[in-house]
């Protein structure tokens, strides 16, 4: 499961020259509740290869009276959202009494902490890291966030500590799950069927999400095995239709147990992430009556930066004008150029009109982004668009491409081996994923191509 770093401090002790440095600021997600007096903003970083999502927090301005009041807020959520937090404090102001009633809190909770002094530059090391020492959270990380100094190490040390994690709260809850929906199935049933597309339904608060897992499960020709796992507050719901087998990774909590209590709000942006994450196929679900809005692309733009296969579909089509419907059409045509491999759907969950053809769409899309690819198909490919196009000419030389071979699936990545790799342009590149993917029929996933350098 993909790892949550939250990053709690008082204000200016730099969390979000942090958070930018790490997540270099693409597509950040800001959750803006009422009652939060500011946003907690998401991005994701990618660390030594590996993805995990950084939670930056409003702040804690020290004037607050009582731990209470200092914690209410986003910072609260964010730890408990976070599998480790990053507690930054600032070298250039010394230890303060916030800091220290922070430093309490985090040990009663007993999250993986990591104690960050910042603004490290310019100052002796040792006299100034110090005072810190005193906050009683073991070792110390130095950095200066705003030349990404010191970052890696802590970093590396964040991943060292977030160890694969059992699917917490599985066994515990299991017993009540059983009993609580219908089992139609026994254990080996469910574990012959445990191999389905796993499916995410995905999209921002009231966009339909729980209507359209009560339509899709509520189907008769589906049948639901419930053992599912939990991931936060995702439930996995195993079921199979027309024989084929699914699991649907619900965000909305359709399926929620019921002696669990809302802890986080329904609509939650790490559960989200990690649902795309762990997901083959994402279903992101827009809302006509409001039309596309930025959290719509950021959600989007996720699905690609995690590479998984997508399936856009439009709900609430049902009463709409036939004048709204065609602007809207035209509308995402435009917008949603950049996910121009996606089927895009026009749905009602609510009638129920629509929904049966996703499946086609999620077959379609699961089948591009998980079949083998092979190194002589692949290389035939490549060495037919370099036939067509050559590479540009660098320094008077020109690149060649050799030959390729399949890097990995979902998403579908494609290795391509020749010298000079490093100087392709990005229209050449495009060109390629462009052949490659019509030469490979593959749709409605991103792809990745990669390239090596072998002289
Ligand atoms: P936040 O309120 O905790 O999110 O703090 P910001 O990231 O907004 O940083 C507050 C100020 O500290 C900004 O002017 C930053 O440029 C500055 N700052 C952040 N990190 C460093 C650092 O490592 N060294 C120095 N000298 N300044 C920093
Ligand atoms: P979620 O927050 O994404 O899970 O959204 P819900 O499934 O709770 O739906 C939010 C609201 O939109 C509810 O009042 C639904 O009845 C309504 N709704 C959901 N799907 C449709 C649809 O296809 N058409 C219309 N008109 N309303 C819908």
């Amino acid at each position: 499961m993909v790892p949550v770093i939250a990053l709690v401090g008082r204000p200016n002790v730099g969390k979000s020259t942090l958070f930018n440095c790490l997540t270099r600021s693409r597509d950040a997600l800001v959750a803006n509740y009422a009652g939060l007096t500011r946003d907690r903003k998401y991005g994701e970083a990618d660390i030594a290869g590996r993805r995990c999502i950084v939670i930056d927090t409003g702040g804690i301005s020290g004037d607050e009276t009582g731990i209470d009041t200092i914690m209410a807020g986003q910072s609260l959520q964010a730890i408990d959202e976070a599998d480790s937090v990053l507690f930054m404090v600032d070298c250039r102001d010394g230890l303060t009494p916030a800091d220290a009633m922070i430093a309490k809190h985090l040990r009663v909770t007993g999250k993986r902490t990591y104690l960050v002094a910042n603004k490290i530059d310019g100052l002796n090391h040792d006299l100034a890291v110090a005072p810190f020492y005193e906050l009683g959270l073991g070792d110390i990380y130095a950095t200066t966030a705003t030349h990404g100094r010191g970052v890696k190490t802590l970093m590396q040390a964040v991943l060292d500590g977030c160890e694969p994690q059992a699917t917490a709260g599985v066994a515990e809850n299991s017993e009540d799950e059983r009993s609580e929906n219908k089992t139609a199935a026994g254990e080996d049933t469910a574990e012959e069927i445990a191999g389905g597309i796993k499916i995410a339904i995905a999209g921002r608060p009231n966009v339909g999400k729980s209507t359209l897992v009560n339509r899709l499960l509520g189907e008769e020709r589906v049948v639901v095995y419930d053992l599912p796992g939990t991931t936060r507050d995702s439930i996995y719901i195993n079921y199979e239709r027309q024989g084929k087998a699914y699991t649907l990774i619900d965000t909305a909590g359709v399926r929620r147990r019921k002696n669990i209590k809302l802890t986080v709000e329904k609509f939650s942006i790490v559960k989200t992430l990690q649902a795309i994450d762990d997901a083959n196929v994402v279903i992101l679900l827009l809302d006509a009556s409001e039309g596309l809005v930025d959290q719509d692309l950021h959600l989007m733009g996720h699905v690609i930066d995690a590479g998984r296969a997508l399936v856009v579909a439009l709900n609430k089509w049902d009463g709409l004008e036939d004048d709204h419907k065609s602007y809207l059409k035209k509308e995402l045509e435009r917008r949603l150029r950049f996910v121009d491999f996606a089927d895009i759907h026009f749905i009602s969950a609510l009638h129920g009109t629509g929904v049966g053809h996703l499946y086609q769409s999620v077959e379609r899309a699961y089948h591009s982004a998980t079949d083998k690819l092979t190194t002589n198909h692949l290389t035939r490919i490549l060495q037919d668009a370099v036939g067509d196009h050559p590479p540009p000419l660098v320094h008077g030389h020109r690149i060649k491409l050799r030959y390729a071979h399949p890097g990995g699936h979902n998403p579908p990545i494609i290795v391509i081996h020749g010298n000079q790799t490093e100087a392709v342009p990005a229209h050449y590149r495009r060109y390629l994923e462009k052949t490659f993917r019509r030469a490979l029929e593959l749709h409605g996933t991103p792809i990745r191509i990669e390239f090596k350098t072998t002289e």
